[in-house]
């Protein structure tokens, strides 16, 4: 593990502030095994630091890929949505950059290549970068072409110089992960050719603060990204972000695009999206603190909420293993003696037990079978859906917390 730097990942600033601090946690996809709960669990710090230079909201500690990603459970099938969503932006790509078999493709963490197939399919060469070795093994058996690397300034050195530099470089759910912020852009900027783009696509962090979604927050994810902060690192490395688009998968993300000064004309979107930041006070102090506040806030709320339950002689469950359950569930301790086990969909997640509060993970047949009074909804952003599907549940008098923004019973 790092120890806490004193400078901004981006800028060196050495104004950075703590905002929020939700304690020492466990790895929140690391579900343990029975066999591992005797074993000591390996925890690190969980802080947000603002820079109040550049505004960038980034994690205090980063943990090593190799600890983060050496597990890492590769899932073949992408939902139905997301590869809609991957062939309807390939097909808008190809047409406004005017793609053609002459151009060069390359994604950034491919991962199976459910998004390079729609390229494949047009006649674009491509490659494929993916870092976790299975994950890239199973998109070259697609027939996807993919190199096992983390991107970094000198792998866009050394594929500029073997491939030609790319007309188009994709990065969707990465960005935010990769500590040396820095040097991922100057990669981009290596291998970008001079007409190139750059489409990044991430977790938009605005809601994240405004509606104390601060379950968000985990070790993977190193950067909180709002435009604001994003302008001056892109220009940093001779790049301009000169569009942006807000798109509604994971519960909000943005998609900007980036291409050389001269080359790219700014839209009107971009400075909208900057002045409604600014409207907000997303360059101001107040707004994060506010958000800092608003987090102890709901600690309190929640916990007298499920004391009272239980005193009542109320049963509780939750509901949802996901890594946001496992944030909230060990930043306010909440453990098997008040929760005595969370129910999930996934089978590779039943039988297994939450990281750090150790809670059973059973399927969601058990709420019918039980019928505890209360299920606390872990993975709230998915609450019509599950809220629809529980309905026999709630048909018998079973009642929902819904924790964020606001604590809810339904
Ligand atoms: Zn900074």
């Amino acid at each position: 593990m790092s120890s806490r730097p004193v400078r901004c990942r981006s800028c060196g600033s050495t104004e950075c502030r703590l905002i929020v601090d939700l304690g020492d946690q466990p790895l929140a996809n690391n579900l343990l095994r029975t066999v591992d709960l005797d074993r000591p669990e390996p925890c690190f710090p969980l802080r947000l630091l603002l820079c109040t230079d550049c505004w960038l909201l980034q994690l205090a500690h980063t943990v090593p890929p190799v600890e983060l990603f050496s597990e890492y459970v590769y899932y073949s099938s992408f939902s139905e949505t997301m590869l809609a969503h991957a062939k309807s932006a390939v097909e808008e790509y190809r047409t406004r950059f005017q793609l053609n078999g002459e151009s060069f493709v390359v994604e950034i963490a491919s991962n199976d290549g459910y998004l390079l197939q729609y390229v494949r399919a047009y006649g674009i060469p491509y490659l494929g970068v993916e870092p976790a070795a299975n994950i890239a093994e199973a998109a070259r058996g697609k027939g996807i072409e993919t190199e096992t690397a983390f991107f970094s300034e000198a792998f866009a050195r050394k594929l500029a110089a073997s491939r030609g530099r790319a007309d188009l470089i994709l990065a969707n759910n990465v960005f935010a992960h990769v500590p040396d912020i820095n040097g991922f852009v100057r990669g981009l900027e290596i291998l970008l050719a001079p007409h190139g783009r750059v489409v990044l696509e991430f977790p938009y962090a605005l809601d994240c603060v405004r509606n104390c979604e601060f379950d968000t927050i985990y070790h993977e994810h190193v950067f909180y990204f709002l435009l604001t902060p994003l302008l001056p690192l892109f220009e940093r490395h001779n790049l301009t972000v000169y569009d942006v688009k807000k798109l509604d998968i994971h519960g909000g993300s943005l998609r900007i695009f980036v291409g050389r000064p001269g080359h790219v004309e700014p839209t009107p979107a971009c400075a909208e999206l900057q002045n409604d930041e600014q409207r907000l006070g997303a360059d101001s102090l107040g707004f994060y603190l506010g958000f800092s506040e608003r987090i102890r806030e709901l600690r309190a709320e929640l916990l007298h909420l499920l004391n009272a339950l239980q005193d009542d002689g109320k049963r509780l469950a939750a509901y949802g293993a996901s890594a946001k359950g496992s944030t909230l569930l060990n930043y306010m301790q909440i453990g098997p003696s008040v929760i005595p086990y969370i129910v999930d969909r996934s089978p590779h997640k039943q039988n297994m037990f939450s990281p750090g509060m150790h809670i059973p993970i059973r399927a969601p047949e058990c709420l019918l079978e039980d019928q505890p009074d209360y299920t606390l909804l872990l993975t709230w952003n998915f609450a019509d859906e599950i809220l629809e599907q529980q309905t026999e549940y709630r048909r018998r008098g079973g009642k929902f917390i819904i924790p964020i923004p606001c604590i809810e019973i339904v």
